[in-house]
Parts: C-alpha cells; sequence; structure tokens
C-alpha cells in the first residue's frame, strides 16, 4: 500500500457497542449493552434549549465556552469538591467528555510517550494515545473485585510516562476509587511529572452513600490533572455529546491550542440552556437515588437468578457473573443472548487486557421500569 494511505490504527476495529448495538437492533432485543437512557430528560431542558434558539444564540459561541456557563461550572466543582477552577483560563466546554480526552491526549502525548491505561478500560483511550503515536501501557485489574494493585502501577513508571488515565465511577466495573486509593495515587505521582487524566462521566451516579473522590479534591493530583465531564450522561441526553473539562491554566492552555483547531467551539444554544439548568443542584444532586432505585431494582430481580454479582457502586451499569449457567466465552454468551433470547449486553472481555474472559457481562440499568422487568423476565428464564 501507498505510505500515505498506510493506516495509522491498522488493529483498531469497529467499537464493541456499534457491534453488538447493531445486532440487537437486528434481532429487535431489549437493548441493555450501550449506555445510555431509553426515558426522556426533562422537558424544562429542552424548553431551555428552544428558547436560547428563539432568542437568537445561534452563531458561535466563545472557542472555550460560553462563559456562563464556565462560571456555573466553576461554582459546581467549588461547592463540591473545595477547588477553583478559574472559568476564564481553567474551564472548556467541549463535544462531550469523547473530545474532552481526545484533546488531552492529542495535547500532551509525544510519539514514543507512554500511557498507563487502566484495564478493563473505556474503548476510546487507546486508539486517542495510538493515533498520537504514544505507547499504551496497561495495568489490569483484579477478577476479584478490580482492585489495583498499585505496586505493579509503580513499576509501570518509566522516563517515558507522560500521562495516566483514571476513570471513576469506573465503566464497566462499576467500582469507585476510594479516598485512600486517590491518596496512595497521588502519593506514587508526586515525584514524577505525569498528567493525569480522569474520566469522571459518571460523576453524580454514586450509590450507597458513598462519596465521589475526583482528583479535583486532591490538590497534588489537581494540579497535574485534566477532569473530564459529560452532560450527556449527567441530564440523560447522550445525544447532544456535551461535555467539559477543568484543569490547571498551563495545561488547558496547550488544550485549547489543540481544541480551537479541532471543534473551535461547541454547540452554542444547548450551552446557554445547560448554564441555566444547572444552576438547579437538585438536577444533578438527584441523580444518586434515581439510579440506585434502578439498580436495586435490577438486582433485586435477580435474586434467585442464576447470576452471581456485587452491587455496583456507581455508573448505571451493573456486571452478572454467568459461570453458573455456562462456561462458553463472554461474546459467544452476549450474541447468543441477543440471537436466541433477545437480550443485549456487553462481553467485558473488549475492555480487558488481552481479551481476559471473565464470564461477566454488562448491562445498563439506564432504562424504564418496565424494559427492566422485560429483561429480568429473560434473564431469570436461563
Ligand atoms: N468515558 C466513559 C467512561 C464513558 O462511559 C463514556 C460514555 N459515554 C464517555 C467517556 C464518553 O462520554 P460522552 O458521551 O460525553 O462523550
Ligand atoms: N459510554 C457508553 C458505554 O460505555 C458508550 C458510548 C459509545 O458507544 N461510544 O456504553
Amino acid at each position: 500500500m501507498k505510505k500515505s494511505s498506510r493506516s495509522k490504527l491498522p488493529d483498531i476495529k469497529t467499537s464493541i457497542f456499534t457491534t453488538i448495538g447493531n445486532l440487537a437492533r437486528q434481532h429487535n432485543a431489549i437493548d441493555l449493552s450501550q449506555g445510555f437512557p431509553n426515558f426522556e430528560a426533562d422537558r424544562n431542558l429542552m424548553d431551555l434549549v428552544s428558547n436560547a434558539m428563539h432568542k437568537g444564540h445561534n452563531q458561535y459561541a466563545a472557542m472555550p465556552g460560553y462563559f456562563g456557563l464556565r462560571e456555573t461550572i466553576s461554582g459546581k466543582i467549588e461547592k463540591l469538591h473545595r477547588r477553583y477552577y478559574h472559568p476564564e483560563s481553567e474551564i472548556t466546554v467541549t463535544v462531550g467528555a469523547t473530545q474532552a480526552i481526545y484533546t488531552a491526549i492529542s495535547a500532551f502525548v509525544h510519539p514514543g510517550d507512554e500511557v498507563i491505561v487502566i484495564k478493563p478500560a473505556y474503548d476510546c483511550y487507546e486508539p486517542a494515545i495510538l493515533v498520537n503515536g504514544g505507547i499504551p501501557v496497561y495495568v489490569q485489574l483484579d477478577t476479584n473485585g478490580y482492585q489495583i494493585d498499585w505496586e505493579a502501577l509503580k513499576n509501570k513508571i518509566t522516563a517515558k510516562t507522560c500521562m495516566i488515565i483514571l476513570n471513576t465511577p469506573h465503566n464497566p466495573s462499576g467500582r469507585i476509587f476510594s479516598k485512600e486509593e486517590m491518596l496512595t495515587l497521588q502519593e506514587i505521582l508526586k515525584p514524577t511529572n505525569i498528567i493525569m487524566l480522569s474520566d469522571e462521566v459518571y460523576e453524580h451516579i454514586i450509590f450507597d452513600g458513598r462519596q465521589h473522590e475526583s482528583a479535583s479534591r486532591f490538590p497534588d493530583l489537581a494540579t497535574r490533572t485534566f477532569v473530564c465531564a459529560s452532560f450527556g450522561k449527567t441530564f440523560h441526553v447522550t445525544g447532544w455529546k456535551m461535555g467539559y473539562c477543568a484543569a490547571p491554566a498551563q495545561l488547558m492552555k496547550e488544550f485549547r491550542k489543540v481544541h480551537q483547531f479541532a471543534v473551535f467551539c461547541v454547540d452554542h444554544p444547548v450551552q446557554r440552556a445547560l448554564a441555566r439548568y444547572l444552576k438547579n443542584e437538585n438536577h444533578y444532586l438527584a441523580l444518586n437515588a434515581f439510579y440506585q432505585k434502578k439498580r436495586d431494582f435490577f438486582l433485586n430481580g435477580l435474586a434467585s437468578s442464576k447470576f452471581k454479582f456485587s452491587p455496583s457502586e456507581g455508573t448505571y451499569f451493573q456486571l452478572l457473573d454467568y459461570t453458573n449457567l455456562t462456561r462458553e466465552p463472554d461474546e459467544d454468551l452476549a450474541k447468543r443472548l441477543i440471537v436466541r433470547h433477545k437480550l443485549a449486553s456487553i462481553p467485558i472481555s473488549s475492555f480487558n487486557l488481552d481479551h481476559r474472559d471473565d464470564k461477566v457481562l454488562r448491562f445498563c440499568f439506564a432504562k424504564k421500569e418496565e424494559t427492566l422487568e422485560r429483561a429480568l423476565e429473560i434473564l431469570n428464564r436461563l
């Protein structure tokens, strides 16, 4: 092949969410695979967008985002995590968390740089590292409770380590990193110049009275971290692709050099609407209880099934261990469940190092109760 058309990502395949989602639609299956709600967002939020359009906010927003929204985000983070990010220089509104993640990686990862990725990992990190010439270096969480081996992580740090990516609450395991774990990570990174990318898109989906330990709460982590967040997840509007990123000014300056030429700015009327909607903190603080009810409904319904599980601590995903049912590979079972039983889930091996198959499937419970009921009927029949 001509050098100019040689793939930069020869080993990257179509995302598991597209593959499974397509199969689910083809077989008319109940879809608990990709993470998105199947209920509507708040009408008031939609009205705010429509009002913003009618008021004429239909041209480009400011490059880093509508200032009023950045101010509100800054206030929210300060109130929740006691860290002040200057709205002028330390917050940028992005096309979902995905663009924030891609942009932060593009701005800092040079060819040959190493980036530590904790597996199982959400699927957008690795391609972003590779396309920028970086080298992903993996630390695999253990099978039992998805705990991290901090010694192993420490041993992966070399002179070439440029970045570490953390995701809490964690997709797909549904666990959250505790204060002690964040402090341990802070200690490990202290003598280094490593930048951290903290993917916190499920920051408001935390259960059983736990606390979201944002990287912004830990002073020495915060000075080296991009915190990435998603309005899509928090306000049930994944299709709007709206998110933001907060980081100290010297990091954000570099981030914006890429951002301004990749997208320049993001959807203006939606930013106006979010700025107003975000002012009522109940709109995000009520989310924990809202999703905990769904998690509990789903898990109570599985009490006498053959599946083993430990309740998700955060996110809207629940892992189910199916070893009492069958020993077949998770991808085979996920496909068989769609084709034969009309229920879609995500096989976890696709997020693990070397496709380690723990015999667990991931189910998204961000669904109407009637959808969860129909899914439970199928799962209990197995
Ligand atoms: N990170 C994680 C862990 C996710 O699950 C997702 C999926 N939405 C994203 C990032 C991407 O977020 P967004 O849809 O806002 O781009
Ligand atoms: N974050 C969603 C999930 O984990 C998927 C989003 C996507 O398809 N890229 O299910």
